[in-house]
């Protein structure tokens, strides 16, 4: 048996990586991508928001069920005012019948007060109720704690009772999100260890944003201090700068220690492998020209133009390449055209001096 704990991969492309500006999903490419992300292996698919637009009440309104992943609607805890069985919105959301529902909620004093316009303790009931209508349905309820380390900075006792709410109603997943992006790694690591101590690690997820160009580092840490559930999306697709980039996380997490020592995820040898075309074949449904410089899958993430890197590669590619670009469906490129230097001949050169 496996001593390593299982470390659980959410995929929000379809949902929060829709909101980019350009994208727009036609119902073909969701369930084509859907089956692209159930064969790589991650857990939990969200599919999007019913209700919210066509296309996504359109791909939610036929039953879907995937070999490896949860299929998972989007949806915002009840409104005020209403009791969560008699909220249309909420109700839209269930309607959809997945095994799993994912109700983004408040956990921001200010937000609270502000966007809500109502009592910190009303918001609270409605993230208890909200999660406690999905459990009662039988559905795997979790909370994405909007704007928690923003929240955590301002009234850290506020946001901790948010999250506190969600899990003691049988919250699945509480998930921290860092929706504006702006939290730093070191930030990241301490406020996960005070969440810790009041929702365990095995129920907190991460949700992180790329905004200081820390998402993938914000999830690491946030894992490192003891969640066991990481969202992103395929090549950080997402609004503004981007959400947490699974084509750099799984990787990083299959490979790298002490990640690879710790944990299982669901993504197999093979899943691994399937990575880079993965990446590719977003790309070509966003009739996108993949970025080259994208770590693990891009194309000039293996190659090597030229002078020292290549003589050295060509001796033993673990010169300059940090894993074998074979792991994830890349490959190294060695233009034929570049002359490549003797790296011996030079050292011996230099030596001569
Ligand atoms: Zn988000």
């Amino acid at each position: 048996m496996s001593s390593k704990e299982r470390l659980y991969l959410f995929d929000t492309t379809l949902r929060d990586g829709a909101q980019t500006q350009g994208v727009d999903f036609s119902v073909q490419d969701k369930v084509l991508i859907a089956e692209t992300l159930d064969k790589l292996g991650v857990d939990y698919i969200e599919g999007g928001w019913p209700g919210a637009n066509p296309a996504d009440t359109e791909f939610f309104s036929e039953k879907r069920s995937f070999k490896n992943a949860t299929f998972t609607a989007f949806g915002m805890t009840r409104r005020p005012g209403r009791s969560a069985s008699n909220d249309t919105g909420l109700k839209a959301v269930l309607d959809a019948d997945t095994p799993a529902v994912c109700l983004v909620g408040k956990s921001w004093d200010f937000q609270v007060k502000v966007a809500l316009g109502i009592e910190l303790e009303e918001n609270l009931e409605l993230i208890s109720s909200s999660i406690a209508e999905c459990k009662r349905l039988g559905r795997e309820p979790m909370y994405d704690a909007e704007h928690f380390f923003d929240g955590y900075k301002a009234n850290p006792e506020y946001a901790i009772s948010c999250i506190k709410a969600a899990y003691d109603a049988g919250a699945r997943w509480v998930v921290l999100c860092d929706t504006n992006g702006g939290t730093l790694p070191h930030e990241v690591t301490e406020i996960v260890t005070e969440a810790i101590k009041h929702v365990p690690g095995s129920h907190l997820g991460i949700h992180t944003h790329n905004d200081t160009e820390n998402a993938v580092a914000n999830s690491l840490a946030a894992i490192l201090a003891g969640v066991r559930q990481v969202q992103g999306t395929l090549n950080g697709l997402g609004e503004r700068c981007g959400n947490a980039n699974l084509s750099s996380l799984i990787p990083t997490l299959c490979l790298k220690e002490p990640y690879k020592t710790l944990f299982d995820t669901g993504i197999s040898e093979e899943g691994l492998k399937s990575l880079t075309s993965v990446s590719r074949l977003l790309d070509e449904i966003l009739n996108h020209a993949p970025n080259r410089h994208q770590p693990y899958v891009g194309a000039s993430a293996f190659s090597h133009k030229g002078g020292l890197h290549v003589s050295a590669v060509q001796k033993d590619p673990t010169t300059y390449e940090h894993v074998d670009p074979s792991l994830v469906g890349n490959r190294r490129v060695i233009p034929v055209s570049d002359q490549a230097v003797d790296l011996t001949s030079w050292l011996n050169l230099k030596h001569s001096d």
